[in-house]
C-alpha cells in the first residue's frame, strides 16, 4: 500500500539547519525510507500517479525535508518515457565543477516550497558527486544538465540552502546571451 511521505514545508526549522554525516551502514528504516522516496518521486512524475495520490510533480528530495538532518539524497531522473534512473548518495559532496553555469529556464521547484518562486537559479553545468550508496560501498557520479541541477539542489538541502536563496533579487532573470536556459 502507498503512503504518502510527510514532506515538510519550508518554513519548518529542519529546512534551514546544516545537517551532520549520516552514519554506515544505514539502519534497515533509512533504507526502507529511501525506497519510499524513490517510489513517491517516482509516481510524482507518472501522470496518472501523480494524480491518483495527488502528488506534486518532483525529483529530488533530501532527507531534512523528512524532518531528518543526516546528508542522504534521493534523486529520480526521467532519462526516457516512463524510464527512470535513482540516485541515492549518502554523504554527497561535489568534488569538482565545470566552469560554465546554466539555470533552468523556468525556474525551479521544490517539494517543500507550497508556492511559485519566480527567478533563474545559477548553477555548474556539469558537477561530479563523490559519496557512497545505501551498501556503504563508494560511488562516483557525474551529472550534467538537469541532473547536474537537481544535485546541487538537493545537496544544498545539506546546508539549509533553499533555491529561492540563490535567486539575485537585483537580477532574478537571465537572457541567453548572459546565460544558457535549459
Ligand atoms: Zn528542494
Amino acid at each position: 500500500m502507498f503512503e504518502k511521505l510527510n514532506i515538510l514545508d519550508e518554513k519548518d526549522k529542519h529546512l534551514r539547519m546544516v545537517s551532520k554525516e549520516a552514519t554506515l551502514p544505514l539502519s534497515s528504516e533509512y533504507k526502507e525510507l529511501i525506497q519510499r522516496m524513490i517510489d513517491e518521486l517516482t509516481y510524482s512524475q507518472i501522470e496518472e500517479l501523480a494524480e491518483k495520490y495527488d502528488l506534486r510533480p518532483g525529483m529530488g528530495l533530501a532527507f531534512p525535508q523528512l524532518g531528518i538532518n543526516e546528508r542522504i539524497i534521493v534523486i529520480v531522473h526521467e532519462v526516457d518515457d516512463g524510464v527512470f534512473d535513482n540516485y541515492v548518495v549518502v554523504n554527497p559532496k561535489i568534488v569538482s565543477t565545470s566552469e560554465e553555469m546554466i539555470a533552468a529556464e523556468a525556474g525551479e521547484g521544490c517539494l517543500s516550497v507550497n508556492r511559485e518562486v519566480e527567478g533563474h537559479v545559477k548553477r555548474h553545468a556539469r558537477v561530479t558527486v563523490e559519496g557512497y550508496d545505501i551498501d556503504g560501498n563508494k560511488i562516483r557520479i557525474r551529472a550534467r544538465e538537469e541532473l547536474s541541477l537537481a544535485f546541487q539542489h538537493e545537496i544544498d538541502h545539506l546546508d539549509g540552502i533553499l533555491f529561492y536563496d540563490r535567486i539575485d533579487p537585483k537580477k532574478p532573470f537571465y537572457n541567453e546571451n548572459e546565460l544558457r536556459l535549459i
